[in-house]
């Protein structure tokens, strides 16, 4: 390996995330969420890792669904924003992927299709996120249309929440209200739980859960939460020191020369930079672990390296690494200094970046 900068994911921290989801709720079950190769974290390798327990996959759409189906995935995989073009539902019937719905022109775009095998399809319902989703009053007029039809043979009840991960607001006990309103009395499994709910809304557990960030060992919350900080950091991005130099006070370092030193600083360049995926907004201060401490990003992030404050910091030298995020470093924690959401850090890492698997 020539370049150090290199993700390290640890595919049985995903599995325990995932048992600890579905310890939540033991009576329900828990589509792995799994979408956008598995926040960042690979798609199929996670997908394989997770085989023998997940019940089933969630997926944004049919090429990521495709990919896991090609790969030999046995277990159901879901598609969250269902079908984009009427030309995806035969492929849909025939490898029995479960297929979300969010509009009635969709349920007429079923009706009409020609397929081999009836399919499964998650009624998603907008219950107040306002992004995808059938109205509350449509939705038993929907669900019956549905059940109706010989192309469909199952159907979920599904909605998304909006702020689960704002313990403090109301949002959610009103999507809850709502949901359970529009949906009252129709005989078919619900599914609500994102992460967040599934990790601190105990209504919200039903006969299935959509896990996904908590799986990859990330909380949701920006404050501590009791479920959310047994969860075990599965990616681990570093990179190594390359060189090294001190500066006097008033020395800039980097582009913009926006950090100024006020006192003697010795400055470590480290191989990692925003075309890695580590987001360019990271503030001085952003912290980093070395040599068994904290230390902290100093200057700007330029495409192919950043600075880190290597003072006082024992036997740091060329080639000493640098843990970005992990165990050390969360990513949610990283994420605060650089007005984003671990989501983004995750999903954000570039092909350049070597992976591997533990
Ligand atoms: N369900 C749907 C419909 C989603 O769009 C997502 C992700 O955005 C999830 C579940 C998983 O959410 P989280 O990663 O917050 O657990």
């Amino acid at each position: 390996m020539s370049r150090a900068a290199k993700i390290t994911v640890d595919l049985e921290a995903i599995r325990q995330n995932y048992r600890l989801a579905r310890s939540l709720n033991t009576a329900g079950n828990a589509a792995a969420i799994i979408k956008a190769d598995a926040y960042g974290h690979n798609a199929v390798k996670v997908a394989r890792a997770l085989q023998a327990e997940a019940d089933a996959f969630g997926v944004a759409c049919i090429e990521e669904g495709i990919e896991l189906i090609e790969a030999g995935i046995q277990k159901p995989v879901l598609l969250l924003e269902g079908f984009f073009e009427v030309s995806e539902l035969p492929y849909i019937s025939e490898h029995g992927m479960w297929c979300a719905v969010h509009s009635l022109y969709q349920i007429e775009q079923i009706a009409q299709a020609s397929l081999s095998k009836p399919i499964t399809v998650w009624l998603k319902m907008n219950s107040g996120m306002n992004r995808l989703g059938i109205h509350p009053d449509d939705y038993q007029a929907a669900f019956q249309r549905l059940q109706q039809l010989e192309n469909v043979s199952d159907i979920v009840l599904m909605t998304h929440f909006a702020s689960s991960d704002e313990l403090d607001k109301a949002t959610t006990e009103q999507q809850l209200a709502v949901f359970n309103r529009a949906s009252e009395g129709l005989d078919a499994p619900h599914c609500l739980a994102n992460s967040a709910a599934v990790l601190a809304w105990q209504d919200a557990r039903r006969d299935w859960m959509r896990p996904g960030l908590m799986l990859y060992g990330a909380t949701p919350f920006p404050e501590a939460q009791e479920q959310a900080d047994k969860l075990l950091p599965a990616m681990t991005l570093t990179s190594e020191v390359i060189a090294i130099r001190d500066v006097q006070p008033g020395e800039c370092v980097g582009y913009g020369g926006n950090f100024v030193a006020d006192k003697p600083t010795r400055v470590g360049t480290v191989a990692l930079g925003y075309a890695d995926g580590y987001p360019r907004h990271a503030v001085t201060g952003t912290p980093v672990w070395i040599n068994g401490q904290r230390a902290r990003i100093i200057g700007r992030v330029s495409m192919d390296m950043l600075g880190v404050d290597l003072t006082g910091i024992p036997d740091a030298g060329i080639g000493t690494e640098v843990e970005f995020w992990g165990r050390n470093v969360t990513a949610a924690e990283v994420a605060t200094y650089c007005d984003t959401i671990p989501y983004t850090l995750f999903t954000g890492i570039t092909r350049r970046v070597h992976k591997r698997y533990i």
